[in-house]
């Protein structure tokens, strides 16, 4: 994993990533798992792509790669 993501809240480095999309199968099981999140077809501006396991806060990274 290169990167390393801290809840913004209680601090918790248990996260995961929300993915927006069409998941692929790999991705449903992953979710089943609890690795990641999906967080459905329609992504916001504003969407959280972040979430943490420890509170169930979510939120968005403040990344700019574009
Ligand atoms: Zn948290």
């Amino acid at each position: 994993m290169a990167d390393c993501i801290k809840c913004p809240k209680c601090s918790s480095t248990d996260c995961g990533k929300i993915i927006y999309g069409f998941p692929p199968y790999w991705l449903f099981e992953r979710a089943e798992a609890g690795e990641i999140k999906l967080g459905g077809c329609v992504i916001l501006d504003d969407s959280p792509d972040h979430f943490c396991r420890n509170c169930g806060y979510e939120w968005k990274e403040g990344s700019h790669d574009d």
